[in-house]
């Protein structure tokens, strides 16, 4: 025998293309199932050993037998103990949020690929953690187990809930399972960013938390906001409430009547007063600029309107749409919060449509700051996907 690792000698070996090479080694941990060999007969969700085309290993990689990713690195060196590594990586995430996060108890606490754990996504709010699993490689029963095992060690949290998202497990093959508490008892909590109080409640509802990755925008748009403000697709209430304490009047407009009812609690856990509209923004934008209806600070914060490259023209001409009206009805010297959190909308792309929208109604635009996600949303040199969510806080004149 010789000196190997169990684990190491009982690896199967995958060999990818010349271009899944390049890409592994240009620093991207994904390889795409058009660039592996057959991988006949290795089980889904395993862990392999990856070769280039002349059998020189460029690490190890988690397996997934359906999704168009193939194969996800994990490290260019050897894994001896998946679990162990598992846990070192979620130390290290934590280690990486105490430096860097601030003035809140609820943020992203492992960001997948970003945090070099592929699939695995955990928020803080305060003493609930929140997870989901979105990979076969992570589903295992030791991956889970290391996972939850090493946040109850690090944080001691009073509850750990996992969200499912169903239509991920199918895509991945994973076999069904309902949200619910994995350890402790709570699934509801309050937590608070930049001093705003926010209700969160796992279990219930849209069954989705904050929108994390705009903390530091809202203390942003906060220090430039003035006069009367409108918040279109406000959710929970993120831009709105951070708007209430300098704006003399905050609405907050969003179609989801369940995300309205926690946007008031909201309002009443902070004291302020704010209207919220449930409506389809697009309609109500368009009704209040007939009326003529005019606004000093406004915030647009759509869902993705470009889930995937096909359709990119259209969410552009959405963008350009929503940007139009918002500009529209903005005072001279008012303040437009422009974002976009569509990955294949490029920010060249984007501040393109907000250009060309001022050019059609004639106002100046200058960018006061191009921002992008909060910095427990990590973006990772080398693996653009991890870049995401952009942030444009305008100062717009005639
Ligand atoms: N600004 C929010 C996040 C917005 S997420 C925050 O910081 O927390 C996008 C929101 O748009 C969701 O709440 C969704 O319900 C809403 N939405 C989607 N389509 C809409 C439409 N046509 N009109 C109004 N709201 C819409």
């Amino acid at each position: 025998m010789g000196k190997k690792s169990h684990t190491e000698a009982a690896l199967p070996r995958l060999s990818v293309s010349p271009r899944g090479a390049t890409r592994l080694k240009n620093g991207h941990p994904w390889v795409y199932r058009s660039d592996i060999s057959s991988a006949d007969g290795i089980p889904p969700g395993s862990l392999v050993s990856v070769a280039d085309p002349k059998g020189r290993i460029l690490g190890t990689a988690l397996y997934s037998n359906s999704s168009q990713i193939a194969i996800r690195l994990l490290t260019s060196g050897v894994v001896e103990n998946f679990p162990e590594l598992i846990r070192e990586r979620i130390r290290q995430a934590i280690a990486y949020r105490k430096s860097v996060v601030k003035n809140t108890d609820g943020y992203r606490l492992v960001f997948s690929e970003a945090d070099f754990l592929p699939g695995l996504i955990v928020d803080r709010y305060n003493d609930v953690l929140s997870l989901q699993v979105l990979t076969q490689g992570m589903d295992s029963e030791s991956a889970r187990e290391a996972i939850v095992s090493e946040l109850e060690n690090q944080l001691s949290p009073a509850g750990i809930v996992e969200r499912v998202d169903p239509r991920v497990r199918e895509l991945e093959q994973l076999p069904s399972r309902d949200s619910g508490l994995l350890r402790g008892t709570k699934a509801e909590t309050t937590f608070t960013m930049n001093g705003i109080a926010f209700q969160y409640s796992a279990l219930e509802g849209q069954k989705t938390g904050a929108f994390l990755d705009q903390r530091e925008n809202y203390a942003a748009v906060e220090s430039y906001a003035h006069g009367e403000a409108l918040d279109v697709f406000c959710y929970q209430g993120g831009f709105a409430l951070h708007l209430a304490r300098r704006c003399s009047q905050v609405t907050g407009v969003d179609s989801s009547r369940p995300a309205l009812e926690v946007a008031d609690q909201n309002t009443a856990l902070n004291g302020r007063e704010i209207e919220w509209i449930e409506a389809n923004a697009f309609d109500l934008l368009k009704d209040y600029a007939a009326t003529g209806r005019q606004y000093d600070t406004i915030v647009l914060d759509p869902p993705a309107f470009a889930k995937s490259r096909k359709n990119l023209e259209t969410a552009l001409r959405g963008y350009k749409e929503l940007n139009l009206r918002g500009l529209k009805m903005l005072r001279p010297g008012g303040i437009l919060v422009s974002c976009s959190c569509s990955y294949h909308v490029s920010q060249s792309d984007f501040l393109n449509v907000i250009s060309s929208a001022a050019v059609d109604v004639h106002k100046n635009v200058r960018i006061l700051e191009m921002r992008g996600q909060a910095k427990d949303h990590p973006v990772v040199l080398g693996i653009p996907e991890t870049s995401y969510l952009k942030a444009a806080i305008c100062h717009v004149s005639n």
